[in-house]
């Protein structure tokens, strides 16, 4: 067979034809080079690939159980499996022949859709093998080939895919050329690119298609890393910041407004900071620290340092209800102060907007906190200096680039609450530096975190009722709204989070029926507040401020409370259907308590993933909910959120607009992306523009991997 070339259509490949063509062009698939480029998601093995109870309808499985009941009627066959975790029904209507062979007791391995019938499990004409028994399963087979399984759609099948790769496979040589440098393969004992992609495909053994693996994440991280060598490069050698100045004089006056000595952690963040902004050099510094470390101190402190030097700062939160927190918070610091402050926030009058944007733009304002109106068009400032982003993961790169643009290169500090893994922020944010409040101001008391089930609500909330009766206060959280508002829940971004979508919003506990049943039983006469997305913002501020009041013993909220919400008094956080928030969630709403010296209690209610059981979950959910029970540390927690979760999910990747990772993994692979950035920096030293002809070809992989979105390449 002759070598076809990388951008030939897909149309005139042996075993495709035009019909074939359009299918795959579905996929996104028109050139040979692509469909050399998309990779099994897994390898076809004797095993299952998923345990019952991490299931979700709408999935693709192959799941392997023991047969427990058998029912035949006519032609159609059910047969319902259990692996130990939970049961999935095996159904086939109108197929005689189905199932033959199947007898209670065999052990199956069954694909197919995921589907939910009758509060069952189903898989509908399952495709099916049967085996005698489970050591038979087990049982090792030396040598045998494995075939690639590749995510198909209805038009074209995994199968089809498989031939019609084999086929592009026969070229004695395929139209793959090699991009890394060959030191760095040598170095690093590498496969060259063809013949990774050949075992990706149909590979020899497990060790030649790890081998091929890595060298294919390694290729992500290296381009991954050496633009963000680029760009970091860009920061640091072209661009000119403001030089602001620390003395003695202006550290002790800001210090006094601070009703407490700052922390070691802070100093030592603070002495960053500062060394940043008098250097004469923009700084673009993320500063992690775990929820209540006390960054918004350090952040105001920065502030302040720029307002002494007569220049403006700004402070961008992800919400209304954030924005509006931090200015009071920071009201409480600036008390009888002479910097001049205000809000700026989407939704205030016309003529109050007009002023401020004036009063910004004559100098007249010295601190401005606002959420995204921050970035319209029509603000502009007399001499920003320093922009602080409260990220909350929520800001993507576009935006928080936004901000840079008003007045000549501000200095730039980005907060993120959930810790962000070492691995993790190296290649997000792997081209800013990072200063980490690695310890929490003293005198906290200590959270106690429970997992119940659902079972156990009503002896909880009497508990708790007795503790709310005591002078405690009490946050309940709940993953949906309720019955006339969208059943969707809401992130504190006020964005519709589809990995907490409920399955049957009706079957989830809602946050006015919680507080229905709360008032009306195990919390009745007790005075009792409503927080979510569907109030009103000036509804939502007032329930926040009742409760931090104290006017209000609790609040049963959806995750508004997620981020930033600050009522040191608060001590008990109650999550309803535990099971269905990510790990950073219930890390940051449990961050919600313990923030006053009082001990406190985080109770997470989990109804499971066959509620009518009423027992704890299992699988991944189970293994969450013991994280949280087990550790109070953010980054532990994140990172076995990454594991779990994977860093789209985490972070969103794609909103910070950096590509996805098709094959690295950040945690697994860690150490080629430590190799990769430190090859990529070294690289990106000797040649900053890639002229080499060994770096020149980088260039168009770069583009390809960063499209023209962050303006990489450009920096000749
Ligand atoms: P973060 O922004 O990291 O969540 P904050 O800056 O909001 O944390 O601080 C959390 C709480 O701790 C606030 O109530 C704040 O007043 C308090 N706090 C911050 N720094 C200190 C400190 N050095 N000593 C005592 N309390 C502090
Ligand atoms: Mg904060």
């Amino acid at each position: 067979m002759q070598t076809p070339n990388s951008d030939n259509p897909l149309q005139y490949v042996r075993g495709v034809g035009p019909r074939k063509a359009e299918a795959f062009a579905s996929l996104g698939l028109h050139t040979v080079g692509q469909l050399l480029e998309y990779f099994p998601f897994r390898y076809e093995t004797h095993l299952g690939d998923v345990e019952i109870a991490d299931l979700q309808p709408g999935m693709n499985a192959t799941i392997r159980g023991e047969v427990l009941h058998l029912h035949r009627s006519g032609p159609h066959m059910s047969a319902e499996i259990s692996d130990g975790s939970g049961e999935c029904m095996l159904r086939w209507f109108n197929q005689p022949y189905a199932g033959r062979g199947l007898r209670i007791g065999a052990t199956v391995v069954a694909t197919g859709k995921v589907e939910v019938f009758h509060n069952d499990l189903q898989i509908v004409q399952p495709s099916l093998r049967v085996f005698e028994s489970d050591a038979e399963l087990r049982a090792p087979q030396p040598g045998e080939r494995q075939y690639g399984v590749y995510s198909g759609n209805a038009a074209i099948k995994s199968n089809t895919i498989r031939r019609v790769v084999l086929n592009l496979l026969d070229a004695p040589q395929l139209p793959v050329a090699e991009f890394l440098p060959a030191r760095l393969l040598s170095a690093h004992r590498m496969p060259p690119r063809e013949q990774a992609i050949r075992q990706m495909h149909a590979p020899d053994n497990d060790k030649s298609l790890e081998s091929a693996r890595r060298r294919l994440a390694y290729e992500e991280f290296f381009l991954l890393e050496t633009a963000m060598a680029i760009r970091r490069r860009k920061l640091l050698s072209v661009q000119v910041g403001i030089r602001l100045h620390a003395t003695k004089e202006i550290d002790a006056r800001i210090r006094a407004r601070f009703p407490f000595p700052l922390t070691a952690a802070q100093d030592k963040v603070i002495r960053e900071i500062v060394r940043d902004v008098t250097s004469g050099r923009p700084m673009t510094r993320l500063l992690q620290g775990d929820v209540g470390s006390g960054k918004t101190v350090v952040a105001l402190y920065a502030c302040l340092l720029a307002v002494a030097a007569g220049r403006q700062t700004a402070i961008m939160a992800p919400t209304e209800i954030l924005a509006a927190q931090h200015l009071a918070n920071i009201e409480r610091y600036l008390e009888g102060s002479r910097v001049r402050r205000t809000l700026l926030r989407g939704g205030i009058a016309a003529g109050r907007r007009t002023e401020a944007l004036r009063q910004i733009e004559a100098g007249e304002i010295d601190l401005v906190v606002g959420t995204q109106a921050l970035l319209e068009q029509d603000v502009s400032f007399k001499a920003l200096a320093l922009a602080v982003v409260d990220e909350q993961h929520k800001f993507g790169v576009m935006q928080r680039a936004g901000i840079r643009t008003k007045g000549a290169l501000p200095h730039y500090l980005v907060m993120t609450a959930t810790p962000i893994p070492r691995t993790l922020a190296m290649t997000v944010f792997g081209d800013l530096d990072v200063s980490i409040v690695d310890a929490s101001p003293p005198g906290r008391g200590r959270i106690t975190t429970r997992v119940v089930v659902g079972r156990q609500w009503a002896t909880v909330m009497n508990y708790v009722r007795g503790r709310l009766e005591a002078g405690e206060q009490a946050y309940v959280v709940c993953p949906t709204i309720g019955e006339d508002v969208s059943p969707l829940p809401e992130n504190a971004a006020g964005q519709r989070n589809a990995a907490t979508r409920p399955q049957k919003a009706a079957e989830l506990r809602s946050v006015r029926e919680t507080y229905q049943q709360l008032v009306d039983g195990p919390w009745k006469g007790l005075p009792i507040g409503l927080l979510h997305g569907g109030l009103k913002s000036d509804e939502k501020q007032r329930a926040i401020r009742e409760f931090a009041e104290g006017k209000l013993r609790a609040v049963v909220a959806t995750t508004v409370v997620e981020v930033g919400v600050d009522v040191p008094n608060a001590t008990i956080m109650v999550v309803e259907h535990a099971e269905r928030f990510g790990l950073s969630q219930l890390h940051q709403l449990r961050g919600r308590v313990g923030r006053g010296a009082r001990d406190s209690l985080c109770v997470l209610i989990a109804r499971g993933s066959t509620p009518q059981l009423g027992g704890a979950p299992r699988g991944k959910a189970g293994e969450r909910l013991a994280v949280l029970a087990e550790t109070t540390d953010g980054f532990r927690i994140a990172e076995a959120d990454l594991r779990q979760r994977g860093p789209g999910e985490l972070l969103g990747t794609r909103q910070h607009g950096l590509p996805e990772l098709r094959i690295g993994r950040l945690v697994e692979d860690f150490d080629l992306l430590e190799a990769a950035r430190r090859d990529a920096f070294e690289l990106v030293a000797a040649d900053p523009a890639l002229r080499k002809p060994e770096h020149a070809v980088l260039i168009p992989h770069l583009k390809r991997m960063f499209g023209d979105k962050l303006a990489l390449i450009d920096a000749g």
